[in-house]
């Protein structure tokens, strides 16, 4: 059984990036820029967001942060976006979800320069992906696409199930998989338990993005699966404890019994998205320049 280190591999594959930024710099004189916006005040995406700032820093790339407040209209979050596709000084644009609830998050990404839509939101760029021509995909599928690939998966040929078809996620994850030849099931709030069950336990390969701790049990895992959990659940706190546990959609104690890869939460499928968001942004840099 072996564990997949999206820690470690996101390590490597940063530090990869940090030699790549120095080369476009030393090349062109530009860092690549990614500019955030963070809109309100939800704690949990200030976390993400400062987290993204940091790599950021790590890698060698500018960041460029725009902060507003929660009373934020639609209008004035459309004038930044205006800005920053109008600034060639930006090559990347990330506006951190989930916008709060009196904003239109979908018109803010159609608002969005698809050339540095580099969290692949865009229609543009999901129906790039869809025609198997992908530009920038969604950072958490293309990084689990990156964990098979570096670990030596090939999905090709293989029974893939994806659970969950979130825009972000599962259907993304779905037509990566397909585009690499698995054979691909999706299952969703509607499947009916049994099929759900049944799709599980027939996949070689399996996704699993629901946000619902301990939501696969690890019975249901087919024996020597790849099992790639994207969930990140926090657990209520233990007593004695601060903060609760994070944990996956899979029951991973059971898992690891039946399954032949398996990715940790946290350690797993995390790592691997900011990774490609870095990646993303790179690419964005250099397609601008030439
Ligand atoms: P969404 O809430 O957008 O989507 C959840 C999906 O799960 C939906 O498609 C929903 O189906 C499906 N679902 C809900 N209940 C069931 C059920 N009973 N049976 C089968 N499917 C069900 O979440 P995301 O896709 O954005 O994220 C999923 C998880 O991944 C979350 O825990 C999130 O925190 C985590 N995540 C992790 C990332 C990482 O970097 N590791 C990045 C992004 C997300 P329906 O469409 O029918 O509603």
């Amino acid at each position: 059984m072996t564990i997949l280190d999206g820690k470690a591999l996101a390590q490597r594959i940063q530090g990869e990036l940090t030699e790549q930024s120095a080369a476009f710099f030393a090349a062109t004189g530009l860092k690549p820029c990614l500019a955030t916006v963070l809109v309100g005040a939800d704690p949990a995406s200030a976390v993400y967001v400062r987290s993204k700032r940091r790599a950021c820093a790590r890698l060698g790339f500018e960041s460029r942060h725009h902060e507003l407040g929660p009373e934020t209209s639609q209008q004035e979050l459309e004038a930044l976006i205006d800005a920053l596709n109008a600034d060639d000084g930006v090559h990347g644009i990330l506006v951190q979800l989930p916008l709060p609830k009196a904003l239109d998050a979908d018109a803010i990404i159609d608002r969005l320069d698809p050339a540095k839509d580099v969290d692949g939101f865009h229609p543009t760029n999901v129906g790039l992906l869809a025609l198997k021509k992908p530009r920038f995909v969604s950072c958490t599928p293309a990084g689990v696409m990156r964990l098979l690939e570096e670990s030596g998966i090939d999905p090709q040929g293989k029974r893939a199930t994806v659970v969950g078809r979130s825009a972000i996620v599962g259907l993304p994850a779905a037509l990566l998989l397909t585009h690499a030849h698995a054979t691909v099931r999706i299952t969703h709030s509607r499947t009916p338990r049994e099929d759900l069950e049944a799709a599980v336990r027939e996949a070689e390969i399996l996704v699993v993005a629901v946000g619902r701790p301990g939501f696969v049990p690890g019975e249901w895992v087919r024996p020597g699966a790849v099992v790639i959990d994207v969930g990140i659940n926090r657990l209520a706190p233990e007593p004695g404890q601060e903060r609760g546990r994070l944990v996956g959609d899979v029951d991973f104690d059971g898992a690891v019994e039946h399954a032949g890869a398996i990715t940790p939460v946290p350690g797993g499928v995390g790592p691997m998205t900011i990774t490609m968001l870095m990646h993303n942004t790179l690419e964005a840099a250099r397609q601008r320049v030439g």
